[in-house]
């Protein structure tokens, strides 16, 4: 049974240890979450289970990774496995962590709102051109 891949969890972006999805395997055993879709692309579903780990597998399809859904990876955290939270007071210390260091580049942290506002409306404003032009 050794012999399954398993599937290293995307990290939120300020952690540095990496593990596998299912906690059970050494991070340099596991594939990353891309080379995961990119076997059942290739190989299809019933063949590429044959050769990965079933716990990693439904975990990635459970969670989204911090670059596809920020909010989606916190909640990971918080109703992980059976509802609440495994890792609790690493989290904790972690929020407040970034909280003491928005309060320190107050300024840099607004700024970089305004500008990610900015150009989510710019976003809108095109895809609403385009939908004008589309008629
Ligand atoms: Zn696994």
């Amino acid at each position: 049974m050794s012999d399954l891949d398993h599937v290293l969890r995307p990290p939120l972006p300020w952690r540095q240890d990496r593990m596998s999805e299912c906690g059970r395997a050494e991070p340099q055993q596991a594939i990353t979450r891309e080379e995961f879709v990119q076997r059942v692309r290739q190989h299809g579903q019933k063949r590429a289970a044959m050769t990965t780990c079933m716990t990693c597998w439904e975990t990635t399809e459970r969670w989204p990774s911090w670059e596809t859904d920020p909010v989606g990876a916190i909640a990971r955290e918080f109703y992980g496995r059976h509802g609440r939270a495994r890792d609790s007071d690493r989290l904790r210390d972690e929020l407040r962590a970034i909280a003491a260091l928005v309060e320190e580049h107050r300024d840099e942290f607004d700024g970089y709102l305004t500008g990610l506002a900015q150009t989510s409306s710019l976003d809108q404003h095109r895809r609403q051109r385009r939908r004008v032009a589309a008629r």
